[in-house]
């Protein structure tokens, strides 16, 4: 499985980048974003999933729950409150289902329901992926419901899933995974595995206040989605922000400066073989200006940054074929002034350099 779903590393974070910005128009501030201050746009539309997922732990007091139960209703007594406390992470005609299956007076009342429930938290050893089998065989293949349920077990290692929802925000990463009409553990594995790799690059370039949780990777990923993020026009100045943040992050991160490391992962390798490229058939000479690199940094190399022709933000694509080495100086004029001269030069740049090279 984990080389199944790449991951466009450019594409995210520029995604995050105009997330950030978003944030900052939608809060009127600048400055590190945090998700849980009430007054914030996230902490106010966002932060309600931990409640959620706090309050329906408590319903349920698992500590209460006996084996000989199982079939009694006892147990779905507690499960129907805790789902009570789900508000729209689970949606009402799964909400309904649930308790139908746990209500003794129900015809729909089923005894593998109360079981699925106790496999799933109170059972020692019980393997997790037949718990969610089990669950599935119980109450149906309803992803709302059944992610709910593994949120509930431990929201550290498991998350909500709105299938559609999600199916959209990855796709506006360019990452192609899709959960609707998907309901099983191998999905919902997958489905966490690639929010858990957001996550790891959203520790290393979100300007955070507060620690980052991995429910806030899920809220990324929702709010990306959401038509209000989609149809916000960024400011001049805010595109430049934004492009300017987002080439910052991927740079960094390639060169090790990124916070906490993933650039020794996988994820980052094809950013880092462009970034490599691109400085080598540059030849230590700005590729604007023509002038010879400022200095000469720590390990010998001509000290150029990569920048991409056509924006990440613009759609740009993280290749050789869009990259070119410029001076630091050079790098602010056109991010700045964003000339079509400029543009043009630097497409021949690439052109001649790529005859040179051979690449
Ligand atoms: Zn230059
Ligand atoms: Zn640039």
């Amino acid at each position: 499985m984990d080389n199944q779903y790449s991951i466009d590393n450019a594409r995210l974070i520029e995604q995050l980048a105009r997330f950030v910005s978003f944030v900052h128009h939608t809060d009127g501030k600048t400055g590190p974003i945090s998700f849980r201050d009430r007054s914030g746009f996230l902490g106010s539309k966002e932060d309600y999933k931990s409640l959620a997922v706090e309050n329906a732990r408590k319903e349920l007091q698992i500590d209460k729950w006996r084996e000989s139960d199982i079939g009694t209703g006892e147990i779905g007594k507690y499960a129907t409150k805790a789902i009570n406390k789900a508000r729209n992470l689970v949606n009402l005609y799964q909400q309904i289902e649930f308790k139908n299956r746990l209500n003794k007076n129900h015809p729909k009342f089923s005894i593998s329901a109360e079981q699925a429930l106790y496999n799933l938290y109170c059972k020692p050893g019980y393997e997790i992926s037949s718990a969610f089998n089990d669950a599935v065989n119980a109450f149906g293949a309803k992803y709302d419901l059944i992610s709910f349920l593994f949120f509930i077990k431990d929201d550290t290692n498991f998350l909500p899933v709105s299938p559609r929802h999600f199916d959209e925000g990855f796709a506006s990463l360019n990452i192609d995974f899709k959960t609707s009409h998907r309901c099983s553990w191998d999905n919902y594995l997958a489905f966490i595995k690639i929010i858990k790799r957001i996550y790891s690059v959203m520790t290393n370039v979100l300007p955070m206040d507060g620690v980052l949780r991995l429910i806030d990777a899920h809220s990324f990923v929702w709010i990306i989605q959401q038509e209000r993020f989609i149809n916000w026009q960024p400011t001049n100045e805010s595109i430049l922000a934004i492009e300017e943040s987002a080439e910052n992050s991927l740079q960094n991160i390639i060169s090790g400066h990124g916070g906490t490391g993933i650039h020794h992962s996988n994820y980052f390798i094809h950013s880092a073989e462009v970034n490599k490229a691109t400085k080598k058939r540059a030849h230590g000479i700005c590729q604007l200006c023509n002038s010879p690199a400022p200095f000469i940094d720590k390990n010998g190399n001509p000290f150029l940054e990569v920048h991409h022709v056509k924006w990440l933000s613009r759609g740009g694509s993280d290749s050789t074929d869009n990259t070119v080495a410029l001076c630091p100086n050079c790098h602010r004029r056109v991010h700045i002034l964003d000339l079509q001269e400029d543009i043009d030069k630097l497409k021949t740049a690439i052109e001649q350099s790529d005859n040179d090279n051979h690449i």
